[in-house]
């Protein structure tokens, strides 16, 4: 593929296996970092060619799969060069914790968007509907309901900001942002669309 051969294979640092790049693997879902990893040519066609990101681990000195013995597996989304073509962008999406110590990411204070852990939360709640959960109750009421708690938020909202209470404000905003996603998702709709539909508009 075109992208194996605009790399400077030639330029990386550790020579071993015709080069070794660094990756950088990031959570295409919430754009936490998860982990740096190094690639070899062969590592990278492997990766793109199975959809599994793939390292040469230089402690083993062979391909390794991320997830290859635990199961937590990075499904590729996509790969990109720096500027430079010395370093590896990979977005994936974890199917456990990425670490071994269990953490979602190797860096434990990676920051995640909280926005998009919320949907993906909900997404969850939807597919589960664990009981105990208001979450699960509010989808269990349907449309109608989510979308009325919507409008209610919406009035709650508008008042805070009126009367000038900034605590009151954020705290019915982060209400209002939550039942929002809640109805987005009742209607099999998310963070994704709402995404999309925000960059539509040039914002
Ligand atoms: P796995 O690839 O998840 O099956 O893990 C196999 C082995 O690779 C583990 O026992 C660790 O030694 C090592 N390992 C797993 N995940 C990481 C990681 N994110 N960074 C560095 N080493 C790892
Ligand atoms: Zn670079
Ligand atoms: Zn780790
Ligand atoms: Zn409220």
């Amino acid at each position: 593929p075109e992208v194996v051969e605009s790399l400077a294979w030639s330029r990386a640092a550790d020579r071993r296996e015709g080069g070794l790049l660094p990756a950088v693997v990031q959570d295409a879902g919430n754009q936490r970092v998860l982990m740096l990893g190094y690639m070899s040519r062969q590592a990278l066609e492997f990766t793109l060619s199975s959809g599994w990101v793939t390292f040469y681990s230089r402690s083993r000195a062979r391909l390794w799969t991320k997830g290859e013995s635990s199961g937590h597996r990075l499904a590729l989304v996509s790969i990109e060069a720096d500027c430079d073509g010395d370093t590896l962008l990979v977005q994936a999406r974890p199917l456990g914790p990425t670490c071994h110590l269990d953490r979602a990411s190797c860096f434990a204070g990676a920051p995640a968007s909280v926005l998009a852990t919320l949907d993906a939360l909900i997404a969850q709640r939807d597919r589960e509907r664990p009981d105990g959960s208001y979450t699960t109750q509010l989808l269990q009421l349907g449309v109608t309901r989510a979308a009325q708690k919507v409008g209610e938020e919406g009035v709650e909202t508008a008042l805070a900001a009126v009367v000038q209470d900034d605590a009151a404000l954020l705290g019915e905003a982060a209400d209002l942002t939550y039942h929002l996603l809640v109805l987005l998702r009742l209607r099999g709709l998310g963070l994704a669309e709402l995404d999309e539909t925000l960059r539509g508009r040039g914002g």
